[in-house]
């Protein structure tokens, strides 16, 4: 089976690279690993193939200017033109970014079946770029691919058929686990920034609806500042430019705050694992803190990530001051931090080698065509 995996952003360097190793393990399998360019900083992409020691992808389209329309429309033609030349059996997309989006549409037009990891996630909110991608690259699929049965009975009420969705755990609860190891053994992220376990929160901030309005992202970054705590914050390049152009530089000059670069992941992870509370508007950190147990106020008006809501290690604030507030004292009061529940709904780490397997089954079996049910009643 010739399958084209297809990355862009840092999420999915990091959720597809379980994906990728093992499919370089099975014999029956040759992998193309098309990378569109969308991110391509030495940190927010080259240094995710060599931390989790998979190789460089084969073709980079180096797409990463533009509008929304123009970046899909760039990738789309492009994408085509590498798919009519490789013809492979599958496409292979993640998550719900423009790359998603565009390698979906470019597979199906060409009657390529796509497999989409991480599909019935939703925040029902078209304010997201990412709510249009992931929707959108769910209804062409022909495999879909969850993390959990709330996102498997989303599928099934849009009227997915419940043999084209298969469930299983996340990729990225795979990487974190498989990591967590090497990230304690080979960071020194904590040496370097000097900090101790606990004294500190960790921040990432980077959702369009968050930072490119300076309305919102002002009194976020102000109220944040007057949490009066040591705050470490890895800044998006996104986030960068725009406060850069809203003139709030003087905010990151505050003595709370510890502004840092994007960091690799081992970094990353081993400051996730050390917080006392992390802040994200991030969906794949919100699954990340969970998974290390540590605390999370989600800097959004919704989640895909539901779970972590019902189980309290996840506490929706969206930009409010209050509810900032309050979920912080709710997460440095003990006793109700012992009363979360940490069960991982999002699986046991095996995550990528079960789906790996079920790929192979499916085309093996016939059964890894482009759905033509709608034609024939
Ligand atoms: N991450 C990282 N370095 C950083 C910030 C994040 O390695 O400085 C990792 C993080 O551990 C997670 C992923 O990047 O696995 C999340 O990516 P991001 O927040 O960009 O995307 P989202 O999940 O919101 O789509």
């Amino acid at each position: 089976m010739k399958i084209l995996i297809i990355s862009g952003a840092r999420p999915q360097f990091i959720k597809l690279a379980p994906i990728i190793k093992q499919i370089l393990k099975e014999d029956d399998m040759k992998l193309i690993h098309l990378h569109t360019g969308q991110h391509f900083d030495e940190n927010m992409s080259k240094i995710f193939f060599s931390e989790l020691n998979i190789p460089p992808p084969d073709i980079n389209l180096n797409i990463n200017r533009g509008s929304h329309a123009e970046l899909v429309g760039k990738m789309l033609i492009d994408i085509e033109k590498v798919l009519s030349k490789e013809k492979p059996d599958a496409v292979f997309v993640a998550g719900d970014t423009n790359s998603t989006i565009a390698g979906g549409i470019a597979a199906i037009k060409l009657l390529i079946p796509v497999i989409h990891l991480e599909s019935g996630l939703r925040s029902f909110d078209y304010r997201m770029p990412e709510e249009i991608n992931r929707r959108l690259t769910d209804h062409l699929s022909t495999l879909l691919i969850t993390t959990s049965s709330t996102a498997t009975r989303t599928l099934l009420s849009e009227g997915i058929k419940k043999d084209w969705i298969f469930q299983t755990g996340d990729t990225m609860v795979d990487v974190v686990l498989n990591n967590l190891e090497r990230a304690k053994n080979e960071s020194k992220i904590l040496q370097t920034l000097n900090l101790t376990n606990q004294a500190y929160f960790l921040l990432t901030l980077h959702r369009q609806e968050n930072v490119d309005d300076k309305e919102r992202l002002e009194p976020i970054l102000k109220t944040l500042i007057d949490l009066n705590h040591k705050i470490v914050y890895p800044i998006h390049p996104r986030t960068r430019n725009r406060i850069k152009e809203f003139k709030l530089d003087y905010l990151l000059k505050n003595e709370n705050i510890i502004l840092t670069e994007p960091l690799g992941y081992l970094d990353f992870i081993q400051l996730q694992e050390n917080a006392s509370i992390i802040l994200t508007d991030s969906g794949g950190i919100q699954k990340e803190a969970l998974t290390l147990k540590v605390p999370c106020l989600t800097l959004r008006d919704n989640t895909e990530w539901v779970e972590t809501l019902e189980q309290g290690t996840n506490i929706l604030v969206g930009a409010d001051r209050e509810k900032i507030f309050d979920a912080v004292s709710v997460f440095t009061d003990k006793q109700k931090v012992d009363k979360i529940d940490w069960t991982n709904p999002y699986g046991d780490g095996k995550s990528s080698e079960r789906i790996v397997k079920e790929v192979l089954k499916r085309f093996k079996e016939g059964k890894m065509v482009v759905p033509t049910h709608f034609m024939v009643k």
